[in-house]
């Protein structure tokens, strides 16, 4: 009785596990006993073959093995002829007492709702816990040097006193009462097909077929209980507004305090008074004198990481941009360091003393520079930048 489940389903072996399951509703609706042109054998050998290839276990034995896949180890031996190579799955010799009840509206959801409700909860109880995300202000010299912040965040962890098992310390682990260790309900239920039979994940063990004798009083046996972190948070020199950092492993945990999400930090940055960042680099303005930008200077600047003196050449003009290389903002997790902009602003005094007036005017004659001292003397001035 060679029988493959692939052609059955009409999928090839590669057949991802959407298209079996989307090959397999097709068929199903096609050959159901119900339908005018259904075919209760078809039925049930389709409804064999998707046991089979929904199960990656399964359907890697049946892969490896072919038609012996029954006795492969591994692969579930309860049944007989009557329950299928794979006992404990669901048995659809409810269809044998089908009489051919023509024309009876049913609904297909229903079944499926059995077949993959039982599916889905087994794997969501299982499934990994959420990411968090949560946002932290940091200031802006912390984000140029990288900063280490202790945050304190609730979530989901796994239990303290259980580490997660449910059990109470101690507590021995015995077989689950309500499945007998099985890790499955299987229910009857009367439908117009005959009787169907549903599997459906033991709630009291999780499916694991074994329970503590005692439940840990603190979490209730679920494992996992709301509390508090506190956790040290590198924060990487040259973060930037907006950029998050992933502390895998630090989001809430999943089922039975297993297979935690991750935890994601927004950083911000508020803007700083004395530096703008562009990328990795620092702008910043140099006010001088316009005596200065004429006769050149030293000048002490304020940096991110300390003062430095500053050149600023005869005849500097005002706008003109001077680099101080590697006083920038470091490049994330790189030795290498962005620069410090100056940009030159030449200061022109509003008031002036008898004499400095007395001075500028001087030199204004000596170039020949027609002055109206009481009006626009340093509109012209300015004019003249
Ligand atoms: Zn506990
Ligand atoms: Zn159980």
């Amino acid at each position: 009785m060679a029988k493959d489940f692939y052609d059955i389903l009409g999928v090839s072996k590669s057949a991802s596990s959407e298209e079996i399951k989307r090959a397999y509703r097709k068929k199903a609706h096609e050959y159901h006993p119900d339908k005018g042109g259904g075919n209760e054998q078809k039925f049930k050998e389709v409804n064999e073959a998707y046991q089979v290839l929904s199960d990656d276990g399964k359907r890697s034995q049946y892969d490896r093995f072919g038609e012996n896949y029954q006795h492969a180890p591994g692969a579930g031996g309860r049944g007989g002829q009557a329950g299928g190579p794979f006992g404990g799955g669901f048995d659809f010799n409810g269809f044998n007492g089908f009489g051919g009840q023509a024309g009876v509206d049913f609904d297909l959801g229903d079944i499926f709702s059995d077949i993959f409700g039982g599916r889905q909860e087994r794997q969501s109880r299982r499934q990994r816990g959420v990411d968090l995300e949560m946002p932290l202000t940091i200031s802006f010299e912390e984000s140029v040097h990288g900063v280490t912040k202790t945050v304190t965040l609730e979530k989901r962890d796994k239990c303290h006193v259980c580490t997660g098992s449910g059990a109470a310390p101690g507590s021995k682990i015995v077989t689950c009462t309500k499945c007998h260790g099985q890790g499955q309900i299987i229910t009857t239920r009367r439908t117009v097909f005959g009787n169907m039979q549903s599997a459906t994940t033991c709630d009291k063990c999780d499916g694991e077929g074994k329970t503590p004798e005692t439940a840990c009083t603190v979490c209730g046996g679920s494992g996992v209980l709301r509390r508090p972190k506190t956790l040290e948070v590198k924060i990487p020199a040259g973060i930037d507004n907006g950029q998050r950092i992933r502390v895998q492993g630090e989001g809430e945990v999943g089922y039975k305090g297993s297979n935690p999400g991750d935890l994601y930090i927004t950083i911000r940055v508020p803007a700083s008074k004395e530096f703008r960042r562009e990328g990795n680099n620092l702008h910043k303005e140099l006010p001088i004198s316009f005596v200065q930008a004429t006769l050149g200077t030293k000048v002490e600047v304020r940096t991110i990481d300390g003062t430095i003196e500053v050149k600023v050449p005869a005849g500097t003009q005002p706008n003109t941009v001077l680099k101080v290389a590697g006083q920038g903002v470091p490049l994330v997790n790189s030795g290498k360091r962005g620069d410090l902009l100056l940009t030159v602003r030449v200061i022109v005094p509003n008031k002036l003393s008898k004499q400095e007036r007395e001075l500028i005017e001087k030199l204004a004659n000596l170039n020949g520079e027609a002055t109206q001292v009481n009006k626009s003397f340093w509109e012209n001035i300015k004019n003249s930048f």
